[in-house]
């Protein structure tokens, strides 16, 4: 069969895989000029590693990621440091990274309050039952079971940096599902995210798929007789074609597909994304916390402050320090129109609440990261409302973030969606 893969990101490239691998010829097509997609990275020239643009890792949970770096003999490049995570709490931080610490935590001072935290805690970690929990908001599941207050200082403050204006319609499977695979101990790839997806590629070329870089598909089309015809620089028939990019995205693609996949598709929420990457000449939170929490109600201009070199040495980075300040946004909001230097101006005096002594002078270099699809938001039911895998139109399959459910997107996951994707794509071939 001839099949084309639209997007080199992480589901893609692992589809190209296993198609590759059961004999078929297989052609990407990424409109970017580098393989990775959101989870590509960049590098200065006097770096060792790449820098994610938007900041990643991965769990030890994360078995499709970890599986798949083991088929293709890269386990001894894999690492899995314990960095540090801090919440905020009345203008301090603590640490919160194991239950010991969450039991430590003053926020939810020494009562009941803490004894409710640990009970739907624990609660959450050992059932397996998430289709009984979709049918709840976290908003109204966690008041009731864990306690108003709690909620209010554990929980809704997370809801709301990563849902903005949809964090009460927030399905509780999707906090289960945060609660059941994370864990202390995150990873990475020796060199960074980007040289992982660039020796993936690598492999993926000696194997026979053709990637094409800046190749932005323009529409896919049934074609006059069969198969599908894919509009990029040229027009091309592909016997059957998997697209991996966002659901609106996909809506326009293929505007052949039926009324009611092409609804269900815009109908999918999402939330956007806005992260400013910096290069220090100094060490910012000299505790050498990596993942700073900051509740929206604190007055911080970002949700989260991970400073990346408190993860990696900087000695990757030619000594530079490297931190990340980022925030989940709605399509629209005035960061995705803001300049860097309007960015730097509302971000930079937040610093000296991570430092004191931070000054200006410390930011060696800039650069900025905006996508309007970065989170996508299940609402209640959300199993029901999943576009399928396996499109209407004979031989177009889809496969997105937004499909992943009911765990949180990320890398593992779209290898996961990616691969399964596959297995259909044969299976159907095989019929
Ligand atoms: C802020 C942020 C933090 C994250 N943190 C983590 C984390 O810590 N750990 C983790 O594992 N994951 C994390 N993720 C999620 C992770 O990046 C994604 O789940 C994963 O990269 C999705 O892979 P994908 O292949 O499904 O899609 P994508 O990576 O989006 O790939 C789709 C590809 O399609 C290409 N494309 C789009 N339109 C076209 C077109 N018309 N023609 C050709 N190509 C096209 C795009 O350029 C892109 O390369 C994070 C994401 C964000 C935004």
């Amino acid at each position: 069969m001839k099949i084309a893969i639209i997007g080199a990101g992480f589901g893609g490239m692992a589809a190209a895989y296993d198609l590759c691998n059961a004999g078929h010829d297989v052609v990407i097509f990424e409109s970017a000029d580098s393989v990775g997609g959101l989870a590509s990275g960049f590098k200065e020239p006097h770096w060792d590693w790449s820098v994610e643009k938007f900041y990643h890792h991965w769990f030890q949970s994360d078995k499709s990621m970890l599986g798949l770096i083991h088929e293709l003999g890269w386990d001894d490049k894999v690492l899995f440091p314990r960095p540090l995570t801090v919440m905020y709490h009345n203008g301090k931080f603590y640490p919160f990274d194991s239950i010991l610490k969450a039991l430590l935590f003053p926020g939810l001072g020494f009562g009941l309050n803490k004894i409710r935290f640990g009970f739907v805690g624990l609660f959450l970690r050992l059932t397996n039952n998430w289709k009984v929990l979709e049918k709840y908001t976290a908003h109204e599941w966690m008041q009731k079971y864990a306690g108003r207050e709690v909620y209010q200082k554990m929980w809704e403050p997370l809801l709301i940096g990563k849902f903005g204006p949809y964090y009460k319609q927030v399905n509780m499977a999707w906090m289960w599902a945060r609660i059941k695979a994370r864990t202390t101990r995150l990873g990475t790839f020796e060199g960074g995210f980007q040289k992982f997806a660039d020796m993936f590629a690598g492999k993926l070329r000696e194997q026979g798929v053709e990637i094409r870089l800046g190749a932005s598909v323009k529409s896919i089309k049934r074609g006059p007789e069969k198969g599908l015809v894919i509009e990029a620089e040229k027009k091309e028939t592909f016997d059957k074609v998997l697209v991996t990019t966002s659901p609106s995205l996909m809506a326009k693609l293929c505007s052949d597909l039926p009324e009611n996949y092409l609804k269900g598709l815009l109908e999918l929420k999402s939330m956007g994304a806005v992260v400013m990457v910096l290069s220090l000449t100094r060490q910012l939170s000299e505790q050498g916390y990596y993942w700073f929490n900051l509740p929206k109600e604190a007055g911080y201009p970002f949700l989260a402050l991970v400073e990346h070199t408190n993860f990696v040495p900087p000695e990757h980075f030619g000594g530079d320090h490297i931190v990340y300040a980022g925030d989940y946004l709605e399509a629209g909001h005035e960061y995705f129109s803001a300049s860097d230097e309007q960015l730097l101006e509302r971000f930079a005096p937040a610093f000296k609440k991570f430092n004191p002594a931070f000054e200006r002078d410390w930011v060696k270099k800039v650069w900025v990261f905006k996508t309007n699809y970065a989170q996508p938001v299940p609402l209640v039911n959300h199993s029901k409302n999943i576009p399928a895998l396996q499109t209407p139109i004979e031989g177009l399959y889809f496969a997105s973030m937004s499909q992943v459910y009911p765990w949180d997107r990320g890398t593992n996951f779209a290898v996961e969606i990616g691969r399964r994707a596959a297995r259909m794509m044969l299976a159907d071939a095989a019929q």
